[in-house]
């Protein structure tokens, strides 16, 4: 075999879906992406706006001296909803239901750029990435023919669709190069557009982060601006809608990685995530990708999924969180959820806490609530 083929065997039998190499050179990507920074669609992820960063994903050399080849592996997460888990829970993308596949896919790259360094190419260089920011992850996929961008703005397989998580290794030595897919297969299909519910996706292959659901729960620290809480709907980690809408995804395998299948939360409820401490979120998520979000990111998109089921049952723990939260932030949409749950009990929980409510940002929302439930 040549040193490629034994490449892509290596990378096949650590259970990537796919590892195809692109070689080094000014990325088409690169421009569409300097766009979209430009345009603020990045949202609140200024180190992606980062001269640093701009300079190296411009460059891969500033990271690889030398570099040559870029190897993109996909690893491909449960394609559909496990029965298993608990819809009383809200809704969590699929990528984040199992273990942080930053853990898996760094355990399964580094084991591999281990044995490149040691047994393909001795005193090799080469640097594996996995979802930092850092490479134009889904341009080098693109060019290495592991998929298209879709307009939804994500990487799609003609083989395996949607359902996986890129990764790479920058490596000093010329591997032949795989052609990119021929033509983009999205052609008339605007289905993702359609089912986005914060019409995030602005145009064909322009995904405005600030909209974005995944963004939102997951990125966006503060106050989610009020006039996406409704369209978040049940969505308490990141937002599975555009993949899900995807025709190309019924192509989409099993997941063999058994890390990444959703873990089960047994005996907690949404209104039991609300009494979360800093401590009880950082343990409980302590494997998890949610612990992205930060507890108070956590708890407030928990009060936005409880505003959106309208269940009166939870205006207890409403109530609770509104009067004690240590967040003006989780505080602030606890008000919020109570307001739009509505009734002579919401009413009487928000009444109460609007003389005691010190902050005044959760103190208007406390009143725009109140006019919500009475209307
Ligand atoms: S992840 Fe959700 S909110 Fe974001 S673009 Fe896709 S459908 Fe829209
Ligand atoms: S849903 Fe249609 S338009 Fe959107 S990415 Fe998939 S094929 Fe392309």
């Amino acid at each position: 075999m040549t040193p490629k083929e034994q490449l892509v065997a290596r990378a096949l039998d650590a259970g990537f879906e796919a590892a195809r190499i692109a070689a080094v050179g000014p990325l088409e990507a690169q421009r569409h992406y300097e766009a979209w920074l430009a345009a603020g669609r990045h949202g609140e992820m200024a180190w992606l706006a980062s001269e640093k960063h701009r300079a190296r994903r411009a460059d891969p050399s500033l990271l690889v001296r030398g570099i040559r080849s870029v190897l993109s592996v996909a690893l491909c997460h449960p394609p559909l909803a496990d029965a298993a888990r608990d819809e009383r829970l809200g809704r969590i993308a699929r990528y984040a239901a199992g273990e942080d596949y930053h853990r898996v896919m760094k355990d399964k790259l580094l084991a591999l750029e281990t044995w490149i360094r040691t047994e393909l190419f001795p005193g090799s260089g080469s640097l594996w990435y996995a979802d930092t920011g850092a490479i134009l992850e889904r341009g080098w996929a693109e060019r290495a023919g592991i998929g298209w961008v879709g307009k939804h703005s994500g990487v799609i397989s003609p083989a395996f669709g949607s359902w996986f998580l890129l990764g790479q290794i920058l490596l000093d030595r010329e591997l032949e190069p795989d052609a990119p897919v021929a033509k983009d297969h999205c052609g008339t299909c605007t289905r993702c557009l359609g089912a986005c519910p914060t019409g995030a996706i602005v145009a064909p292959y322009q995904v405005d982060a600030r909209r974005c659901i995944s963004y939102l729960t997951i990125e966006h620290k503060g106050v989610v601006p009020r006039e996406l809480r409704a369209a978040i709907g049940d969505w308490l980690f990141g937002c599975d809608l555009c993949l899900d809408a995807c025709p190309w995804n019924r192509f989409a395998p099993e997941a063999r990685e058994s890390r990444l299948h959703a873990r089960e939360l047994e005996g907690w409820t949404l209104e039991r995530f609300l009494g979360l401490s800093e401590a009880a979120f950082f343990e409980l998520f302590a494997e998890s990708p949610i612990r992205r979000a930060d507890r108070e990111g956590f708890v407030r998109n928990v009060c936005i999924v409880l505003g959106n089921r309208r269940d009166d049952r939870a205006v207890g723990a409403l109530a609770r969180t509104l009067g004690h939260d240590v967040s003006p932030v989780v505080r602030l949409h606890a008000a919020w959820a109570l307001g739009r749950i509505g009734g002579g009990a919401a009413r009487a929980a928000l009444a109460h806490a609007a003389p005691r409510e010190r902050d005044p940002q959760v103190h208007d929302e406390i009143r725009l609530a109140l006019e919500e439930a009475a209307a």
